[in-house]
């Protein structure tokens, strides 16, 4: 049994991972060297197609029917992963898996960080608030957020929450709101850390390919969302394409800022997973690939190799 405590230290490849209780990461390799991690530092992987939830924006077409992931197979592919490894459990539903304990109790055996994805939607947050208190589920992400619900969770709230708003989906207007409405909330009832934003690129699958979305309002907005001066905002891969921001932070003569916190494209240090078709790609937009007998660490040094051209 393998339980880390934070923060953890581990050596990935020729680089040497630093993570804290927060998820905060800092990744240091050898000066003139190029990284070459030998795993991914973080999986998203999908464990249940199952949500009964019905947005009409899901890009990955949830259903309430929707498959699982096995979970014995979901074992056999993680099991060469070391202790420090981060993975977004998400969905459809992640709450909606049947074994979603036992998963969460055999990977906390291991060293591995589970962090989840969740709705803001019903009584969701008790349950992963409870997980959370066990030392089972590390991160939160929630997409959704209204003032009513986070206010009725005041003092049993999970920890280390970020925010999850997807351009084309969310108005940036309200999340100006939120960001405002948010900072003085946890000083003024809380005095504990602030959640985190992340904001999400517009994926165009599934029923999303239906929504006209609003990614202009969002070139506009998202510099004032950015400088709010409390709380730490975050961006995938996506979301960066489709906001253009290594053009913005070299116009506005920032660009070491910005290579400075810049986490590598996906891929590089992080997969997707498909638990449930048992697939795998460099993200779940992208082209996937059957496991056949691979695990995931042998998946993620075949992804490189794709990566770079070797193949
Ligand atoms: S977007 Fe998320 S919450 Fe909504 S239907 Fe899809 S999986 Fe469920």
């Amino acid at each position: 049994m393998t339980i880390i405590k934070f923060p953890h230290r581990w050596q990935n490849g020729n680089c040497r991972i630093d993570i804290y209780e927060d998820g905060t990461k800092y990744r240091t390799w050898p000066d003139g060297a190029e990284p070459q991690p030998r795993y991914p530092e973080s999986l998203d992987l999908l464990i249940t197609k199952m949500c009964t939830i019905g947005c009409s924006f899901c890009y990955m077409n949830a259903q309430p029917n929707g498959a699982h992931a096995d979970l014995d197979w979901l074992k056999f592919s993680l099991a060469k992963l070391p202790a420090g490894v981060e993975l977004a459990l998400g969905g459809g539903d992640p709450l909606a898996y049947p074994q979603l304990e036992e998963l969460l109790k055999w990977c906390r055996n291991r060293g591995l960080i589970c962090n989840i994805t969740i709705r803001n939607c019903g009584d969701n947050l008790a349950p992963v608030y409870e997980l959370q208190k066990r030392n089972l589920v590390q991160g939160v992400g929630i997409s959704g957020w209204d003032n009513y619900f986070d206010r009725n969770y005041a003092g049993k709230k999970p920890r280390n929450v970020v925010y999850h708003y997807i351009m084309g989906i969310d108005n940036p207007l309200d999340v100006v709101d939120d960001v405002h409405y948010l900072t003085r909330l946890y000083s003024d009832n809380y005095h504990s850390q602030l959640p985190g934003i992340l904001i999400l690129g517009y994926k165009h699958t599934g029923r999303a390919a239906n929504t006209q979305p609003n990614i202009d309002l969002w070139h506009y907005w998202w510099p004032r969302i950015a400088n709010n001066g409390s709380m730490k905002i975050a961006f995938d891969n996506l979301a960066i394409d489709q906001l253009d921001l290594p053009y913005w932070f070299k116009s506005h003569d920032k660009y070491a800022q910005y290579q400075a916190r810049y986490m590598g494209a996906d891929g590089e240090f992080t997969m997707y997973v498909n638990g449930v078709d048992r697939t795998y790609a460099v993200n779940s937009v992208s082209d996937e690939m059957p496991f056949d007998e691979l695990n995931i660490a042998d998946a993620f040094t075949s992804l490189q190799r794709d990566q770079r051209g070797l193949l």
